[in-house]
């Protein structure tokens, strides 16, 4: 049997799949191991634990657009939601400055005081981090003792930024945005990423790769992300399965 991928980051719980949700959950779980659906505000991480069940986990955390409304509370609900079964890591959270929908130090604060979570709660951390390679190191350099692991999730750097985020010990993950004919950046990035700390996502809704790039990204679209990710790397679209599949197995502790 073909081993099968894991879809290591989608948001299933956002609006775009009220219409059909089920559907598209039970399209994933027929082609997929298992999926990883990621908070991004304390709303949706809820939605995201909701969505718990056999082969589908959780995660929770603030995304640095909604940096701004940080507060301590917000970090001790957190703390609560992380404390349900099935929440596999805190995330996404991570610096964005190319929106900068909230302003940069409170999105560096707001990371900081998350990693510290994460670390208090013995859990591995999801990262989101766009164009802001440098402060993001400033943050979570210091604090590399204390981390159990993380993902750089989407990742949108180049391969200099990959072997700096692999000397920390974390896992890179790649969307469909590798496959784009203009990304030969990010494939450089991918080339440089060993097969024991590779994972790949969709990130849906969002970044459908080739050749459904444009639709609204579902999980099962992971496949082609993979295909091509395997092209790359000169290995098989099994060995390509299985050997991410254990990754994401080993950093978010699933053992299915
Ligand atoms: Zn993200
Ligand atoms: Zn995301």
């Amino acid at each position: 049997m073909t081993p099968a991928l894991v879809d290591t980051h989608c948001h299933l719980q956002l609006e775009r799949f009220d219409a059909d949700r089920e559907a598209v959950l039970s399209n994933a779980l027929e082609a997929l191991a298992w999926v990883v659906v990621v908070g991004d505000d304390l709303e949706s991480s809820r939605a995201a634990i909701e969505m718990c069940g056999e082969r589908v986990y959780a995660t929770v955390g603030v995304h640095p657009h909604h940096a701004a409304h940080v507060t301590d509370e917000t970090i001790e609900t957190l703390a609560t939601l992380a404390q349900r079964p099935d929440v596999v890591a805190v995330g996404e959270i991570g610096l964005d400055y190319h929106y900068d929908f909230s302003p940069r130090p409170d999105q560096r604060a707001a990371f900081e005081r998350q990693l510290g979570l994460a670390a208090r709660l013995e859990r591995p951390v999801v990262i989101h981090c766009r164009e802001a390679d440098e402060d993001l190191a400033a943050v979570v350099e210091p604090m590399l003792g204390g981390l159990h692991g993380g993902i750089m999730h989407c990742f949108g750097g180049d391969a200099a930024f990959a072997e700096r985020c692999l000397g920390w010990g974390f896992h890179i993950s790649f969307a469909g945005n590798v496959t784009f004919p203009k990304a030969e950046t990010l494939r450089d990035a991918a080339r440089v990423v060993p097969m024991d700390r590779l994972l790949v996502e969709t990130d849906s809704p969002y970044l459908a790769p080739q050749p459904v790039r444009g639709k609204r990204c579902e999980p099962v679209h992971v496949a082609h992300t993979a295909a091509f990710l395997a092209d790359l790397k000169n290995v098989s679209l099994d060995e390509f399965a299985q050997r991410t599949s254990e990754n994401a197995g080993h950093v978010f502790s699933v053992n299915i």
